[in-house]
């Protein structure tokens, strides 16, 4: 194009103000009732503002909550493969609008092009799979214990469901809760984090366009205290499925139980990933980095806890830094980035902290980050250098807490049996890994780490939507996400008689 035009381009843009977005309340986009807005900014450059979303407070979750009690009754009753020939539609619509979608995503939460694009790729993934158990939802027949009688099981959408998610998966986690649940037979009100809404509301408008009744989808976005809490006080909803911080979703156990709902819940995690002695020390240093440093180390299976045997740790060490200091630190949307921002300012002052912590209480040494980045460009966006400590004692805060953010611990330990009570010895229990290439060691391992998940030879992250996911301890209460076991969250059985005999038996 001629520069003449380039400039016109230019000047368009900056006149173009960023656009307001609403709720999605029984198929219709409106305002929150008190007509008052937040914005939401690039993480990467917070002058740059993605765009206005409604601060939705109890009267919205109310008339959302209403929409989804009225498509209820309907939708309970369309047949479960009638309801995935909706969910096939939007895995279509997804994958169409997968580049917009994840370039969106990159905007408003910051992670490097190639994680989005897998993020939306994960619900569409997810789309196809829950979709194709439209045909699947198979209860038991069973024997009873009269001749002339019948006995079976099948299973039973619950109702309405208020569905709660963090920014850190902003699409691959609302469908891993939207997807199941509407295919079970429930309407679902959901409020997606106030960093990343508007993931959300594209994800939201392919159900529009797919056609799905009004109702059986309702969007409310806001803020945790505003719009969240009473979402899950709300007498209609009968589930309450979160994923988010453990602290936060303690809450929302208490207050779901004291209601008598039911409640899935996904929390924090402190992931170990051991390194053996005779592990392939390449792909330890590799798994650990991307483990590490993925999504900026911004997710519930980072690596957050290198647990390193002595024979092997000094090499391992200078392996890793070198790789680390290495990683190409900016603006998701370049390609040539290989970490993003974190996610706002509490978080940036939140894993400083802890870096300081890391210093200061617990002794450990820096060995590269440490610092937020603020050279050129970067100084507008919330910049960490990817961070590594040394000579880290299982019991120091930055082993035990979860920070979220670019920084990992390297623990060393004398042997194998000291490597898995150092990885078990934290409140949470969602991923771990082990590098070995000893088979015994391997299987050993997968029993006795003590989480819902456990890779050998691969970092501590990579989900497949088939697969439960989900974690133990502070991690979670029981249930798994994605697999066949979401529908174990999604619906009740229900256990039914036929009586044949025509008598009083
Ligand atoms: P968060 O707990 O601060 O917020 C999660 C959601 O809860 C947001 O939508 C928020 O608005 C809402 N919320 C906050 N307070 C609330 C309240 N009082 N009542 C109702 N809703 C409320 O978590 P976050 O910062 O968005 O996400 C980071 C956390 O999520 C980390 O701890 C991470 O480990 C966890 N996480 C876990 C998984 C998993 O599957 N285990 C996956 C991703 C993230």
């Amino acid at each position: 194009s001629t520069p003449a035009k380039k400039t016109a381009t230019n000047a368009r843009k900056k006149a173009t103000a960023p656009p307001t977005y609403a709720n999605y309340i029984q198929g219709a986009w409106v305002p929150s009732k008190n007509g008052e807005v937040f914005a939401n900014h690039n993480p990467a450059d917070t002058r740059d503002i993605v765009g206005y979303f409604p601060h939705s407070t109890a009267e919205d979750i109310d008339a959302a909550v209403a929409a989804a009690a009225e498509a209820y009754p309907r939708w309970r009753l369309v047949p479960p493969p009638k309801r995935a020939e909706y969910i096939f539609r939007v895995g279509e619509i997804l994958i169409r609008d997968k580049e917009a979608i994840s370039r969106d995503m990159t905007r408003e939460m910051g992670k490097v092009l190639k994680e989005t694009r897998g993020d939306t790729q994960e619900a569409i993934d997810m789309a196809y799979f829950v979709a194709g158990e439209g045909r699947r939802l198979y209860g038991q027949t069973t024997t009873s214990e009269l001749a002339n009688k019948f006995a079976m099981t099948v299973r039973d959408a619950i109702g309405v469901c208020g569905l709660i998610t963090p920014w850190n998966f902003p699409i691959a986690i609302p469908s891993w809760k939207i997807l199941p649940a509407i295919l079970c037979g429930n309407t679902v009100v959901i409020k997606p984090a106030e960093d990343t809404p508007l993931s959300v509301y594209r994800f939201v408008k392919a159900f529009e366009e797919a056609g799905l009744p009004p109702g059986v989808v309702n969007l409310v976005t806001g803020y945790g205290e505003t719009a969240g809490a009473p979402l899950v006080t709300h007498p209609t909803i009968r589930l309450v499925s979160f994923t988010g911080s453990t602290q936060v979703g303690r809450l929302i156990a208490t207050q779901a139980a004291d209601k008598g709902k039911k409640c899935s819940l996904e929390m924090g995690g402190k992931n170990a990933l051991i390194v053996m002695d005779d592990a392939n020390l390449e792909l330890a240093v590799e798994g650990a980095v991307w483990g590490a440093f993925g999504t900026t180390g911004q997710r519930c299976t980072a690596a957050s806890r290198l647990i390193v045997h002595k024979k092997v740790i000094k090499k391992f060490t200078q392996m890793l830094v070198e790789r680390t200091q290495a990683l190409r630190v900016g603006p998701g949307l370049d390609p040539a980035n290989e970490v993003g921002p974190v996610i706002n300012q509490d978080q940036l002052e939140r894993v400083l902290h802890y870096i300081d912590i890391g210093q200061t209480q617990d002794k450990a040494k820096l060995l590269c980050g440490g610092k937020r980045l603020t050279e050129g460009d970067l100084a507008h966006g919330y910049f960490i250098a990817p961070t590594v400590f040394g000579d880290v004692a299982p019991q120091a805060v930055i082993a035990q807490e979860e920070i979220f953010g670019p920084v990992t611990a390297i623990i060393p330990c004398q042997d194998f049996e000291e490597a898995l009570a150092i990885a078990n010895g934290v409140g949470y229990g969602l991923s771990a890994s082990i590098y070995t290439s000893d088979i015994n060691r391997a299987f050993h391992a997968m029993r006795d780490l003590e989480t819902g998940i456990c890779y050998v030879n691969a970092p501590t992250i990579g989900a497949e939507v088939h697969l439960p996911f989900g974690g133990v301890k502070g991690t979670g209460n029981g249930h798994r996400e994605g697999g066949l076991q979401a529908l174990e969250i999604f619906s009740e059985w229900k256990t039914l008689y036929v009586d044949f005999s025509g008598r009083l038996q």
